[in-house]
């Protein structure tokens, strides 16, 4: 079987945009890839160093997110990337290659710091993150990394790192990663931004129902729909996306038709939803729930395929070191 390797910043519990965004189809890769899932504890530090005292639970929160989701241990290695030293390591020799441009270059890179202009990102760390990343995936030398079309240039630039490695020390050591492009599905905020914990506009997979049901009912809709007798248009409502993904056929030709000819108002529309979505999530909750009970310690838990990611890592960078003889 061919490898994936994917990622995900602790930064905390996941929610329905991540599930439908990346979770959905790390599971499904499973059946058909060797699948190594990284907590990625040292990326989170890039933009959050001052403050890394939730690192370690929020580390232990997004491990109980993917085992009750169906992201396990049977069937990938996960493990937490601040465990395997290796990486630093080859983050390190890949950083004496990788010429400044290139970073600075990175499409997200600027994107970044205009997003989080609040936050001191001026730092090494946050321009040498796509080398952190490259060298997460190709010391695994991962065939695949699953990626939406906006993280495209960052596998471009792990396969530039790559071929440089080889031309420089003439020894072909590396897989060239390439991005298996996912269709991802986009789920709206509550307020009809991109949902995002920062904007507090999310349904957390741990959610409970009494919780889940307020935030939807609350949810905005078009907001050209100002009374009950104004049509509504589906296209302008960041509420249909969520029936788009978990209504049926019939419920969204329901849904669009009562909502342009006003037939149907928003909470009845809504209603709908509810119920698909609290479906979806009670059992993920019911496992996290026991989950949460039986994993005290994620190290722990992942002891063994910590060790298995460890050994993979540990045989590339030994035969790194042997290319660039050091
Ligand atoms: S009826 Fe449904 S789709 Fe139409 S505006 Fe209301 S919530 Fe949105």
């Amino acid at each position: 079987m061919k490898r994936v390797f994917s990622a995900m910043r602790p930064t905390g519990r996941l929610h329905l945009g991540h599930y439908f965004g990346a979770l959905d189809n790390w599971i499904k890769l499973q059946k058909d890839y060797e699948c190594f899932y990284g907590i990625a504890d040292w990326h989170a530090l890039t933009t959050n160093f001052e403050a890394p005292d939730d690192i370690r639970e929020n580390t232990r929160q997004l491990l109980l997110d993917w085992l009750s989701t169906g992201v396990n241990t049977e069937k990938s290695v996960l493990f937490v990337q601040s465990k395997n030293l290796a990486h630093a390591e080859l983050y390190l020799l890949l950083g004496m290659i990788t010429p400044v441009a290139w970073l600075e270059r990175t499409p997200t890179y600027k994107e970044m710091q205009a997003e989080l202009s609040h936050k001191d990102l001026a730092n090494y760390g946050f321009l040498g993150y796509p080398v952190l990343m490259t060298s997460d995936i190709i010391i695994y030398n991962a065939a695949y990394v699953p990626v939406g079309i906006d993280q495209v240039p960052h596998v471009e630039l792990s396969r530039e790192i790559v071929r440089r490695f080889h031309t420089l020390y003439n020894k072909e050591v590396f897989v060239e990663p390439q991005a298996l492009l996912t269709k991802q599905a986009k789920l709206p905020g509550l307020d009809g931004r991109k949902m995002s914990k920062s904007y507090d506009n999310s349904v957390m997979l741990s959610d409970i129902p009494e919780v889940v049901e307020k935030k939807l009912k609350t949810m905005v809709t078009d907001t050209n729909r100002k009374k009950r007798s104004d049509p509504g248009d589906p296209e302008c409502c960041p509420v249909y996306p969520y029936h788009d993904i978990f209504s049926t056929e019939d419920e969204k030709a329901e849904v669009t038709a009562g909502c342009k000819n006003a037939g149907i108002g928003c909470l009845d529309c809504k209603k709908i939803l509810i119920n698909h979505v609290l479906a979806f999530l009670a059992p993920i909750r019911e496992k996290r729930t026991r989950l949460e009970r039986e994993i005290t310690d994620a190290d722990e838990y992942l002891a063994d395929s910590q060790k298995k990611a460890g050994e993979e890592a540990e045989k590339t960078v030994a035969a790194v070191r042997e290319a660039i003889k050091i």
